[in-house]
């Protein structure tokens, strides 16, 4: 049994065919493409779901001589997903 999940490739795929089917894509499109929105590229030989959930954050900052920033400071950061959300899977980080 292979330990590893195809499910987002196969899931980009049915939405692929869904869309065609539908005619959501036209017959005759060209360069049509399909990604995951957001898609993460990781440089580590672990194990990670290709679209990780997103946490945006936002502040408005102090000033040194009291009051705050005009502009918001806002971020965002990527929080591995440690399944996959799927099938349930556990992915295998680097060493495990
Ligand atoms: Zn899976």
């Amino acid at each position: 049994m292979s330990d590893k999940c195809n499910c987002f490739t196969e899931t980009l795929e049915r939405v692929k065919s869904h869309l065609t089917e539908q005619g959501k894509v036209p017959d005759g499109a060209t360069e049509v493409s399909f990604r995951w929105q957001g898609q993460t590229h990781m440089l580590s030989n672990g194990e990670y779901a290709p679209v990780n959930p997103k946490v945006e954050f936002k502040f408005r900052a102090p000033k040194k001589g009291g009051g705050h920033a005009r502009n918001m400071t806002k971020s965002d950061i990527s929080i591995l997903a440690t399944h996959c959300c799927y099938c349930g899977r556990k992915y295998k980080k680097d060493g495990e």
